[in-house]
């Protein structure tokens, strides 16, 4: 069993199409993904399509032997998002599982995030054009399928690189749009805990991603880890390149301690970024619970 349970597609900030990320999954030898993309499900019907297809079922289902009793599905499809956040000026990134999205609180959440990060881009947009040949709609350009409403960093990256500023989206993230950098500006979000408790509500399950990535400003304290598992966080990302390894035996104690389920995920973003699918894998005991707990099923 290979589970990768955290990856990004065309939807927010990846590079490959819905479709293409679970060709990629089975091609990197997965047997389950996650597409996660940064407040939306908008990958979701797309993703499970494809799932449907290379397991030889739906509406492409060509011969009835295809998906023969014993072989099982090749790829399994677990539909998520990943909830962007903000505690005492740290940026928290919160996955939701299984959950269901027609939920009003989880559907107003999306229509309120998109505005917000419109809003938030055009400030970063504005301050850069004073000094570059930058607009809003090179911007949009860079948009490779999604909304506008799923605008972010990346897609600014996207429009330096083409604009020929900057090398690629990293060069860009280490400069113009560092967080330490003047054109900086942060993205209003929910308070995690808040988040938690609309994915429970929604039936879903609450895993934060990445809790001590050094590169997101100042890493997430611990009390906070504390307060979300009492506000019914189901699991906590250990095993990520942004964990440090230096931090993961602690956070694997504290994972434990609090009854947590422990996740490992690539958080692939196709070319976008240089995580490979599967570099980090959750186990599979982890994902029965997620089974158990999700409203929506797991699509073959
Ligand atoms: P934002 O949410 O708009 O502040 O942008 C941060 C997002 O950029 C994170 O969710 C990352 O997944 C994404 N990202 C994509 N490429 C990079 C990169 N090269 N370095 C850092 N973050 C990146
Ligand atoms: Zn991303
Ligand atoms: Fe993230
Ligand atoms: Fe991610």
């Amino acid at each position: 069993m290979t589970i990768d349970l955290h990856t990004h597609s065309v939807e927010s900030d990846g590079t490959d199409t819905p479709a293409a990320v679970m060709n990629a999954a089975l091609a990197a030898g997965l047997t389950t993904v996650g597409l996660t993309d940064h407040d939306t499900v908008a990958g979701w019907d797309a993703a499970a399509a494809q799932v449907r297809r290379i397991n030889g079922g739906g509406a492409e289902r060509v011969d009835a032997g295809a998906r023969c009793a014993n072989a099982g599905p090749k790829l399994r499809l677990v539909r998520g998002a990943e909830f962007t956040c903000r505690e005492g000026g740290v940026s928290v990134h919160m996955l939701g599982y299984l959950f269901d999205p027609t939920h009003p609180k989880i559907a107003d959440h999306f229509t309120r995030q998109a505005t917000a990060r419109i809003d938030r881009a055009k400030e970063i947009v504005e301050r850069l054009a004073a000094d570059l040949p930058l607009t809003w709609e090179d911007v949009l350009a860079q948009l490779k399928g999604g909304a506008a409403g799923v605008v972010g960093r990346p897609h600014i990256a996207d429009a330096l690189v083409a604009k020929g500023l900057v090398a690629d989206r990293s060069a860009a993230f280490a400069s113009y749009l560092s967080a330490a950098s003047p054109y900086y500006v942060p993205q209003r979000s929910p308070r995690p805990v808040d988040v938690v408790g609309w994915i429970v509500d929604a039936g879903g399950a609450a895993v934060l991603a990445h809790p001590k990535a050094p590169s997101r400003g100042k890493v997430l304290e611990d009390s906070v880890i504390c307060e979300l598992a009492e506000a019914g966080l189901f699991g906590c990302e250990i095993w990520h390149r942004d964990n440090p390894e230096s931090v993961r035996p602690a956070l694997e104690e504290l994972v434990a301690r609090l009854k947590l389920c422990p996740f490992g995920s690539s958080d692939y973003h196709g070319t976008g970024k240089p995580n490979l699918l599967g570099e980090n894998c959750t186990p599979s005991e982890v994902l029965s619970e997620l089974e158990k707990v999700g409203r929506l099923e797991v699509v073959v």
